[in-house]
């Protein structure tokens, strides 16, 4: 017989997560599947930044996350070199941090299962179960096995099967960016900046992308590059290769391995970025869609796990204040959620997303950024509204 649940989140990432916390803390009965066994690697920059940490705090976590390696702003090479510190504002810290995805979604996992959650790692979910009038009920699992719930949270990734065995369509589709990374030793004095690097060519054009280098302490580093798919000749990059040339290109005095040394050793790894909305409405009657599987990440800047975190934050919390008042046929309580506190800034975010594909454009909107010495303006000009 099938099991019944108030919440069933597919996916134990920062969305599913947050998500579950917040619903289990609000008296839900919550279960957690996730196909990984924790702790497990996600592609990723592992860069957190204070709004991604400020959730992290709210879910009575502020001094694990303490742990990892502090930053406190970004160096931004343009090709020049130039500082950005993180905006102060009310009840946000003004630092962020480098955490590996196998740690910090480990902790962010385990805090779920202390509210209360029921966590089943292994566990791969093959889609939701539908009923005759068309509203999710469930999810079914790999085995066979179909489990019931009041409200389904799909927080299960940039691929979502959930999303995918509904067959939904978003009127933001396709807004994406192609991102390749590795972990790896790097020289030098230990620092305290995520370091980014605008100038990114491809058979001449500059890309609309960055190159990073994220400190991870310990003589450590996350070294990664992404892209838009918003260049339209985005599909011919060899995105290793391109990869390699940006390793190259980093300053001597890091000494950065090879690309064949991380190829051989395995250390690569490439992920697709869905960003700007790309399940738009974030819910359907019994489903609400959250992190990745929302397309959560910020257009073009790529920050994926503050907006994975808050959009799990915002699910779990609509969710349960809908089946309380009402039921599971009307998760509108969500959209306007999403749509008053970010929407406006994502209209814009796509907006910039089409405008930078265009090589002639990203080109000069480098040139400007180099030539105005003025924080303020590059701050908005690099992330609207300052570094979220
Ligand atoms: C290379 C790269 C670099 C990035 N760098 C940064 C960065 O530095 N900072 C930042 O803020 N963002 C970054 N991002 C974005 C960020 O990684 C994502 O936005 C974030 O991980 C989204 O969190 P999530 O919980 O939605 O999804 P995920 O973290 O992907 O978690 C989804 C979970 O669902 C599980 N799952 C998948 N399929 C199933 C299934 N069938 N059944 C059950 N479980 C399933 C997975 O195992 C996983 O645990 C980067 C992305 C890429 C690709």
């Amino acid at each position: 017989m099938a099991q019944r649940y108030d919440i069933a989140v597919a996916g134990g990432g920062p969305a599913g997560s947050a998500a579950a916390w917040h619903a289990a803390r609000a008296g839900a009965r919550v279960v957690v599947f996730d196909k990984a066994e924790f702790p497990r690697d996600k592609p990723c920059g592992d860069g957190l930044t204070p709004r991604a940490v400020s959730f992290i705090q709210k879910m009575g976590l502020a001094a694990e996350v303490d742990k990892f390696h502090r930053v406190n702003g970004a160096r931004i090479f343009s090709p020049s070199e130039w500082a950005l510190s993180f905006p102060r504002r009310p009840g946000m810290p003004d630092h962020g941090y480098v955490a590996r995805r196998t740690e910090i979604d480990s902790v962010l996992l385990k805090q779920a299962e202390s509210a209360g959650v029921e966590v089943r790692q292994g566990a791969e979910v093959v889609g939701a179960i539908v009923d005759d009038d068309g509203r999710v009920t469930g999810v079914e699992l790999k085995t066979g096995e179909r489990v019931l719930a009041g409200a389904v949270i799909a927080a299960d990734g940039a691929y979502s099967p959930v999303k995918r065995s509904l067959r939904l369509a978003s009127q933001y589709n396709g807004y994406s960016a192609i991102a390749i990374r590795a972990e790896m030793s790097i020289a030098g004095p230990e620092t305290d900046s995520l370091d980014i690097y605008l100038k990114l060519a491809f058979q001449g054009d500059q890309l609309p992308g960055y190159g990073w280098v994220f400190p991870l302490g310990g003589g450590r580093a996350n070294i990664g590059l992404g892209y838009c798919n918003s260049y339209k000749k985005w599909h011919q990059i060899n995105a290793t290769q391109l990869f390699g040339e940006f390793l190259s290109s980093l300053p001597r005095e890091l000494d950065v391995p090879r690309i064949d040394e991380l190829r051989e050793s395995r250390a690569l790894q490439a992920w697709r970025l869905p960003m700007g909305f790309t399940a738009w409405p974030p819910w359907r009657p019994g489903v609400l869609f959250a992190g990745d599987a929302l397309g959560a990440a910020r257009p073009v800047s790529g920050a994926g796990i503050s907006k994975a975190l808050q959009s799990g934050t915002a699910a779990g919390e609509c969710a349960v204040a809908a089946l309380t008042n009402g039921g599971p046929d009307d998760f509108t309580n969500y959209a306007q959620r999403v749509r008053s506190d970010w929407g406006a800034e994502y209209r814009r975010g796509r907006f910039f997303h089409r405008l930078v594909g265009i090589p002639a454009v990203a080109n000069t909107g480098i040139k400007v950024l180099d030539a105005v010495n003025h924080p303020g303006f590059r701050s908005r000009a690099l992330f609207w509204e300052g570094w979220r």
